[in-house]
């Protein structure tokens, strides 16, 4: 039987990994199938406190784990299949495996939002991309026209990054201004490679018979007026969904499937702590999933601990 299982290991999984350790409960620690979450495809972290010249996300992520392995947190590459949080002790299913534990920690982050129509789909490696870190040095992107969508810190960063490779960088969003914090978005428009064109949607992602993205199909959301913008690449930069499908009916949730916290990082299941982006539809920080993992490490000792008395 486990003390606690913590699914993800991001930012607040990690955390919440280093925390239970240290409090000596020998945690179990699933990666998923992003071991080090989102922040692994970032570049430079610039406002993680600590890093004044800013760290790689992948490095970061990797001290992150070696400081919890160091305390005795086993970091599994495991993924969860199913819970059952109707009884205590909780009932996991990691890849085929039945686990009891009578604690978890919900560290699960969050994913890539879609624009959702077909073409997106299709053309997904073949020019539409959700991270240009992982895939804008790649020779298709080099001296090309690209389209980076949104308006938020992802956009900018996104449009930033591959100003190193396209040769321009068009930057659809679907207002008038950009929603990204005022550092990142004055940088980048202060960028001559990145061209926004403003009140815009892409419609449609060109050409699925040549099985390359060869333009967007753009529409003015004043005008109405549609144009059709050639770009090799387009990368998707449109926020996040919370990766808490699993947990769906099983602990109580938003209507945008965020978990809902109480007292500190308690859910709606006795036993269950909640931490990270998977919970924060607000702030969505490094730091502060960070400190969440944080919280809901000293959540769990404690529950553990009165359990015990
Ligand atoms: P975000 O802040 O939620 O921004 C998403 C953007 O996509 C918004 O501009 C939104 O438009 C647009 N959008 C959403 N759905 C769309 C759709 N269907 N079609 C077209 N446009 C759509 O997400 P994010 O940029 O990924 O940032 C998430 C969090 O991470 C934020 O808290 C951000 O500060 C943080 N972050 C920080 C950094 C950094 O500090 N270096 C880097 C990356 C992310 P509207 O503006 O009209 O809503």
């Amino acid at each position: 039987m486990e003390n606690v299982v913590i699914i993800g290991t991001g930012c607040a999984g990690l955390t919440a990994a280093l925390y239970t350790a240290r409090a000596n409960l020998n945690p179990l620690v699933l990666t998923g199938v992003m071991p080090g979450g989102l922040l692994t495809t970032t570049s430079i972290v610039e406002n993680f406190p600590g890093f004044p010249e800013g760290i790689d996300g992948y490095e970061l992520m990797t001290r992150m784990q070696k400081q919890a392995e160091r305390f005795g947190a086993r970091i599994k590459f495991e993924t969860l299949d199913a819970v059952d949080l109707s009884q205590n002790p909780i009932v996991l299913t990691v890849d085929g495996e039945r686990v009891e534990t009578k604690t978890l920690i919900i560290a699960s982050g969050a994913g890539h939002r879609h624009l959702g129509f077909e073409n997106e789909h299709l053309l997904e490696k073949k020019g539409v991309t959700f991270c240009a870190t992982c895939d804008g040095a790649l020779p298709m992107f080099r001296n090309q026209p690209v389209v980076v969508i949104g308006g938020g810190d992802s956009a900018c960063e996104e449009a930033m990054y591959l100003t190193r490779f396209a040769s321009v960088v068009y930057l659809v969003h679907r207002r008038d201004s950009l929603r990204a914090s005022r550092i990142m978005a004055e940088r980048t428009l202060a960028n001559p490679k990145i061209k926004p064109i403003w009140n815009s949607v892409v419609t449609d992602i060109l050409d699925v018979k040549q099985d390359i993205v060869t333009a967007v199909q753009l529409k003015n959301i004043l005008s109405n007026e549609e144009t059709v913008l050639e770009c090799k690449g387009v990368f998707v930069a449109i926020g996040h969904i919370p990766n808490t499908q699993l947990f769906q009916g099983k602990v109580e949730m938003d209507d945008n499937g965020y978990v809902i916290r109480k007292n500190g990082s308690e859910t709606s299941v006795k036993g269950v702590f909640v931490a990270g982006d998977c919970s924060d539809p607000v702030y969505r920080q490094a730091v502060t999933a960070a400190g969440m993992g944080c919280a809901a490490a000293i959540d769990c000792e404690r529950f553990l601990a009165a359990e015990t008395k």
